[in-house]
């Protein structure tokens, strides 16, 4: 069975006190939770402090972005093996924020994909079309370029340990919440197209992830669903009670 995982991205949030007690809280939940990985990605500059909370527990982290070369004059950016140095286990790429507002090519993002294996990180790669794209049609082909030059190049155990987060744009910030038959029905897809890329054992391995306005009172219908491994969680991970309602929920929705 897939472990399913629920991770946080804090985005450009909160403050060092803040990150010490939210990843206390994490530890704590995921010490008390059984079967459910909980991740948390702070921003940069909290890195040290949320690992230094999180050793010894179950939580892992991750970064929330990285560039594709392992040092250099990229003013502003982070290297994966800052990163690693740093003891992070994860990496986000591709977050639509990214995508959208920063104007990161899939080139880049699956360059980043093959980097983040390089600096021996693990990425959340983000997938997902914007509401445009949804009401014309276009999701699956959307979906379909995300996925597939965010696998390019990877070998099937480098895919193994990919993480897919299916993001809807227009779910991401905005209270909007695909229902669990839309995201089901995309996670379903994927887990086709990772078949067509790889093979039907491999693609049944592969974690996806649901995010998109993920709450303590939609997470045990998504998680319910059988292509649902878990959730990447931005404003509900902010509130140390509502982040460990959502890792109970998750668990509850798959049975545990
Ligand atoms: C995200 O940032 O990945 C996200 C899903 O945000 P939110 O939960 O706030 O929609």
């Amino acid at each position: 069975m897939r472990k399913p995982f629920i991770c946080g991205n804090w985005k450009m949030n909160t403050d060092r006190a803040g990150a010490g007690a939210l990843a206390n809280a994490a530890a704590r939940t995921a010490r008390e939770v059984k079967g459910v990985e909980v991740g948390v990605c702070p921003p940069a500059c909290y890195l040290e402090a949320v690992i230094a909370a999180a050793k010894g527990t179950a939580l892992v982290v991750g970064g929330q972005n990285m560039h594709t070369d392992p040092s250099g004059a990229f003013t502003g950016e982070i290297a994966g093996p800052m990163l690693k140095e740093l003891g992070c286990t994860y990496v986000i790429i591709g977050h639509s924020e990214r995508r959208h507002i920063f104007g990161e090519a899939d080139e880049f993002i699956s360059a980043k994909v093959r980097a983040a294996f390089k600096f021996g990180l693990k990425p959340i790669l983000c997938v997902g079309e914007k509401i445009d794209e949804r009401k014309s049609g276009q999701t699956e082909a959307v979906v379909r370029r995300h996925v597939t030059t965010g696998f390019a190049g990877l070998s099937k155990e480098q895919a193994h340990e990919v993480v897919i987060a299916y993001e809807p744009v227009w779910a991401i910030g905005t209270g909007l919440t695909a229902t669990p038959e839309q995201a089901q029905e995309v996670h379903a897809f994927i887990r086709r197209l990772l078949t067509q890329i790889f093979d039907a054992a491999l693609a049944q391995a592969i974690r996806i992830q649901y995010g998109g306005s993920v709450k303590p009172d939609n997470t045990r219908d998504l998680l319910a669903r059988p292509d649902i491994d878990g959730a990447l969680v931005g404003g509900a991970s902010l509130k140390a009670d509502g982040f460990a309602a959502i890792i109970t929920e998750a668990a509850k929705g798959k049975g545990l």
